[in-house]
C-alpha cells in the first residue's frame, strides 16, 4: 500500500516536496492555512544546485518565462544621490543568462501547477494536533477533521506550526538577526523597470524594485533594532506605526514610502531571523525549508535551499528501508550545504544594512573599488552540492 504523507504549507518547499514524493509513488496531502497559494514577496534567485532541482522537475521553461531579469542595482546615499550602479551578479555571485530570478509568487504558482492535479490540497485549514505513535501520526485539523498519516512534514515557514507542535517553541530555534523588515507594493512613480534602487543610511535601508514595465514597484524597508518588536506582531497597525517612526525625517522617497505603507494591502512584516535545529526530524515528523533551516533574506538562499531540501528528503524517503534511516540520510545529505548557505547571511547583512557610518563608507568603498567581484565570485557566493540521482 502507498505510504500516506501529510505536508503542511503550500509555498515553495511544500509543493516541491509534494511533486517529488508523488513522483516516487507516495500518496500526498498538502494542508495550507491560506485559502489559496499566497501571492507577494520580492524577487528570489534560483541558482546553482536549486537550478538542477527545477530542471529535473521540468519547470525550467516556465521559470525562464517568468524571469525578472534585473539589470542594475543603484546604491543611493541619504539624500538619494547615487553612490554607484552595479550589475546584480556582482552582489549575488550569479551568472547572467544562466541563473533565474523570479517573483516569489511566480515560483510558488509554477510549483503548485506541477502537482495540483496529482495530490490532495486542503486550503484554508491547518494542523491542530499531532499524535505520533508506532502505526503513524494521528492528525486533527482546525476544521475538526481527523486523519492518520504514515508521516508528516512541516513546510510551513519560519514560524512553522508543525515545528511548534512536534519540536517545541520557536524561541528554542529562532536566531534573531537584529533587524526587522516590511515589504509591500506601491505605485511605480519613478518608472523603474528591471532595476532596483537601494537607499542606505547607517542602520536603515529602503529598496524599490521595478521588476518589469509595471505601474507598481516592490518596496522593502529594513532597520536595525536591538530587540525584536514583539508588540508589533499580529498587529499591522503597530507595524506601520513602527516603520513610520523609525524612518521619520528621512529623505529621498522615504516620505512617499511611509504614505504607501499606510494603505498597502499586501504588507509583509517580520524580523530577519534564522532557524537552527540540531535535528530536522523527530519520530514520524520532519521539517523542510524555512521551517527547518530558514536562512533569512540576507542570504538570498531561502528558496534555493528549500528546493534542494525537498528533493533530498523525498529521494531519501523513496530509497531507504524506513523513515528513520531516510530522515537521518536527509540530514546527512543536506546539513553542510544548509549551514554554508545560512552563513552567507552574515556578510549579506553587512553588505545590505551597514550598522554605522564607518561600515557604510567601507561598504560603499567596496562597491566602488576595482576589486568588485564578477561572475561566480559575487560578494555573496552561494554554496553548491552535487545532487544524488534517485531512481
Ligand atoms: C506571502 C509570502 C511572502 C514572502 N515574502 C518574502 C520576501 O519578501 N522575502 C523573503 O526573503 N522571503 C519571503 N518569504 C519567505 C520565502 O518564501 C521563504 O524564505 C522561502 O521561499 C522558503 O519557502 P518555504 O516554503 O519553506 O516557506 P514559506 O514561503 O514561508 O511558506 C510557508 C507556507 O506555509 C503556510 N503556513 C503557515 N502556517 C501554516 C499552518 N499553520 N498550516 C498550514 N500552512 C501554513 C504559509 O501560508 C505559506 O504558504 C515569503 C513567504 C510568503 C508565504
Amino acid at each position: 500500500m502507498k505510504q500516506k504523507i501529510l505536508i503542511s504549507g503550500a509555498s515553495i518547499a511544500g509543493p516541491a516536496l509534494a511533486y517529488w514524493l508523488h513522483r516516487h509513488g507516495f500518496e500526498v496531502t498538502v494542508v495550507e492555512k491560506a485559502d489559496a497559494v499566497r501571492s507577494g514577496g520580492y524577487p528570489i534567485d534560483i541558482r546553482g544546485t536549486a537550478l538542477d532541482v527545477v530542471r529535473r522537475m521540468g519547470v525550467l521553461p516556465q521559470l525562464r518565462d517568468a524571469h525578472v531579469d534585473s539589470r542594475k542595482i543603484t546604491f543611493l546615499g541619504a539624500d538619494g544621490g547615487p553612490v554607484t550602479s552595479i550589475r546584480p551578479e556582482a552582489l549575488t555571485g550569479g551568472v547572467a543568462g544562466r541563473d533565474i530570478e523570479v517573483r516569489r509568487q511566480d515560483l510558488a504558482y509554477v510549483l503548485y501547477d506541477t502537482v495540483r492535479n496529482d495530490v490532495e490540497f486542503l486550503f484554508g485549514d491547518s494542523i491542530a494536533t499531532l499524535h505520533d505513535h508506532d502505526g503513524g501520526v494521528d492528525v486533527t485539523f482546525d476544521s475538526g477533521a481527523r486523519r492518520t498519516f504514515d508521516l508528516v512534514v512541516g513546510a510551513d515557514g519560519i514560524h512553522s506550526n508543525t515545528r511548534g507542535l512536534a519540536f517545541g517553541p520557536e524561541e528554542d530555534y529562532h536566531h534573531y538577526l537584529g533587524c526587522s523588515f516590511a515589504g509591500f507594493t506601491m505605485p511605480n512613480e519613478l518608472g523603474l523597470s528591471h532595476e532596483a534602487l537601494f537607499w542606505n543610511v547607517p542602520g536603515r535601508s529602503a529598496v524599490l524594485y521595478g521588476v518589469a514595465d509595471s505601474d507598481e514597484v516592490l518596496a522593502v524597508m529594513t532597520f536595525l533594532q536591538p530587540e525584536p518588536p514583539l508588540d508589533a506582531f499580529r498587529d499591522p497597525g503597530a507595524q506601520r506605526d513602527l516603520v513610520a517612526s523609525v524612518f521619520a525625517g528621512d529623505q529621498w522617497e522615504i516620505p512617499r514610502m511611509i504614505d504607501a505603507i499606510r494603505t498597502a494591502d499586501d504588507l509583509f512584516f517580520d524580523v530577519a531571523g534564522q532557524i537552527h535545529m540540531p535535528q530536522w526530524s523527530k519520530g514520524r515528523v520532519a521539517l523542510v525549508g524555512d521551517a527547518a533551516f530558514a536562512p533569512s533574506f540576507f542570504s538570498g538562499q531561502g528558496s534555493s535551499i528549500a528546493l534542494v531540501g525537498a528533493y533530498l528528503l523525498a529521494g531519501e524517503l523513496a530509497t531507504r528501508p524506513d523513515h528513520s534511516s531516510a530522515f537521518a540520510a536527509y540530514d546527512a545529505a543536506a546539513r553542510k550545504f544548509v549551514d554554508e548557505n545560512q552563513a552567507i547571511a552574515i556578510s549579506g547583512r553587512a553588505a545590505l544594512l551597514p550598522p554605522t557610518a564607518e561600515d557604510l563608507a567601507l561598504r560603499n568603498q567596496a562597491l566602488l573599488g576595482p576589486s568588485l567581484p564578477s561572475g561566480d565570485e559575487g560578494l555573496l557566493v552561494n554554496s553548491s552540492l552535487q545532487l544524488p540521482e534517485y531512481p
